[in-house]
Formats: structure tokens, sequence, C-alpha cells
């Protein structure tokens, strides 16, 4: 499954954190940082907790990321639950920390994904606005989401598209993906999308798989589905954590392999806040640690 070099040349990653709820947490949040700086990400990126009740978590870790190591560090937001003046709090707030390059989202109400949102009666209504917003401030990279699945609140495929284009018409530069393990319908995503007039980059969300049994609950909150040739390739490994993991990262480097043999060259990594199998992952793909040259050069 190994890229050759000229792909590999093409190919940009980026990896996504969240901010740790622990002391333990925090040590491994550090440790794996410090693993992974080494494959030299375009940018990585910090969660925004749900309800907005985690500004204080974020904040300090994306300022940690920003004083502590030479990344690139985008901070996500939501405008779930605040008026727009306290949005506008939270953004001036992350402006002084030295924060960029937003991942503007709407969120999920505090009661979870799936309950119906009531946007707040003074707040942006959903990210398409969060966007204009930040556009008028001015001075921010935007990055966005997109469901190459659907958003599970969305009527169908098409509204979802149609959110996408609201975000990039009003100023997103890229999008990244909800995680998805469907290359075909991805593709086929990506050429409505595109017809649809979205030009913006339109990033794969990779999630390398730590638990499948884990993941099969998660993914039905996000509208993710899980193909069966997954319970085929992990079958028998359930309580062989060496053999699992190996399957895991030769099962996303297969998807980015296939997905750059279709043309796409940006990958937006789910890490997990861990470094292990992020790490086997791209040695599977051939790149080295070294840095972006590193990345690029002949295995
Ligand atoms: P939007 O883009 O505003 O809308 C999502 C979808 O809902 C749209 O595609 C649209 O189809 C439908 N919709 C919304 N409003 C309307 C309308 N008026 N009419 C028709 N359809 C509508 N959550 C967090 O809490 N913190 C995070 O850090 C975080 N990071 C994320 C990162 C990525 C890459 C992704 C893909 C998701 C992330 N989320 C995060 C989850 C996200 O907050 C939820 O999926 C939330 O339910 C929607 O937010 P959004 O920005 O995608 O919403």
């Amino acid at each position: 499954m190994t890229l050759d070099s000229d792909a590999r040349r093409k190919i940009g990653i980026s990896f996504e954190f969240f901010p740790p709820k622990s002391p333990d947490m925090e040590g491994q949040l550090w440790n794996t940082v410090s693993e992974l700086q080494d494959w030299n990400p375009d940018f990585v990126s910090v969660t925004y907790g749900a309800g907005g009740t985690t500004k204080a978590p974020t904040l300090a870790t994306v300022s940690r990321f920003l004083s502590d190591t030479p990344l690139a560090t985008a901070s996500h937001l939501t405008c779930v639950g605040a008026t727009k003046e306290e949005t506008h709090g939270v953004i001036e707030s992350f402006r002084n920390a030295g924060v960029k390059h937003f991942v503007a989202l709407r969120g999920d109400t505090p009661a979870g994904v799936g309950a119906p949102y009531t946007p707040h009666p003074g707040g942006y209504a959903n990210a398409a606005e969060l966007v204009a917003g930040l556009r008028e401030i001015g001075g921010f990279e935007i990055s966005v989401s997109a469901y190459p699945e659907k958003h599970p609140e969305s009527r169908d495929t098409a509204a979802d598209i149609e959110m996408l284009k609201r975000k990039a018409d009003n100023g997103a530069h890229r999008a990244l993906t909800q995680f998805f393990f469907d290359n075909d319908n991805f593709e086929r995503y990506l050429e409505k999308v595109r017809a649809a007039g979205v030009r913006i980059p339109v990033v794969p969300g990779i999630m390398p798989i730590l638990n499948l049994t884990q993941l099969k609950r998660f993914a039905g909150a996000c509208g993710t589905v899980i193909p069966t040739f997954l319970d085929e390739r992990f079958a028998g490994y359930e309580d062989k954590p060496e053999e699992r993991a190996k399957v895991a990262a030769d099962v996303a480097a297969e998807q980015i392999e296939d997905l750059a043999r279709r043309g796409i060259s940006d990958f937006h990594l789910y890490t997990m806040n861990r470094a292990p199998l992020v790490s086997a992952v791209l040695s599977n793909l051939g790149f080295k640690r070294e840095g972006a040259k590193g990345r690029g050069a002949a295995a």
C-alpha cells in the first residue's frame, strides 16, 4: 500500500486533537504531540467542547501548541448556546492567544447529537453565519465541516451540500469531513459538491480504528456507515491488540492510498490523542519522520 514518492510529495496532512480532561490525559496528549510533530503536518486542530462549555481547556491547549510547538494550530469554535457578542468575546480571546485559523462549527445542543437544535435568539444560527461573522472580523483562515454521508439532522445530501455551499460562499477556505470508510460514496459526494459550484478543498477525515466495537457506537450518532468489510478485516482480533493495531494501520493506509489514486491530496487524521496508530499509518504509506521533505522522500 506504499505510495510512490511522487504521490507522497503531493500529500498534505493535518492532525486533530482534543483538550485533555485529566492530568493523565494531559501527559498523554503532549507525548503524542511530540511524537506526531515529526511528521510535519500542515496544521493541527484542537476541538471545542459541546455547548460552548469548554472554552478554557481548548484555549489552554491551543495556547500551549502555539507557544511550545512549531505547529500551525487551528482552534475549533462552535456558536451553539451563545449570543453573537459572547462568540465575538471567545474569538477575541483566541486571537489574543495567537490563533489565526478557526474550524468554524455550529455545534450540538447540550442534550447531545440528534436532539433538536434551537439557535440562540441573539446568536449565529449555523456555521454558515459564523463563517460570515469571522470574515467580517477578518484576518482568519477558516475551515468548516462537511458530511459525505450527510449530517444526521439533514433532510438529504442535497440539503447538506447546500449548507456547505453557503459556508464556502461566505468565505470558508476548506472543508474537513466527518470520518467515513466508503471511498466510492465520498467520490460520488465530491462530484455533487463540485456540480453545486463548491470549489474549496474538501479534505477527507480519516479515523484510524482503535476499537471497532466502540467506533460503531460513536459512528451511529455521527451518521457514518461502518461497511461490512471492516467486520471481516477485524474478525478474530478482538483479544489480540497487536494484530488489531496492524490491521487498523493497514485499513487506514489503504483508504488514504485509494483516495490519493482518485486525486485527493490532503488528509485530516483524527488522532484520538494517540500517536502509535497514526504513525503506523504514515509509515505504511512510506513516509519518513524527518519533516516535510522526509515525508515526500523516497522510502
Ligand atoms: P452546520 O454546517 O451549520 O450544519 C450541519 C448540517 O445541518 C448542514 O449540513 C445542514 O444540512 C443541516 N442544517 C443546519 N441548519 C439547517 C437549516 N437551517 N436548514 C437546513 N439544514 C440545516 N462539534 C463540537 O462540539 N466541537 C468540535 O470541535 C467539533 N469539531 C468538528 C470537526 C469536524 C471536522 C466535524 C465534521 C464535526 C465537528 N463537530 C464538532 C460536530 C459538529 O458540531 C456537529 O456535527 C453539529 O451538529 C453541526 O455543526 P456544523 O458546523 O457541521 O453545522
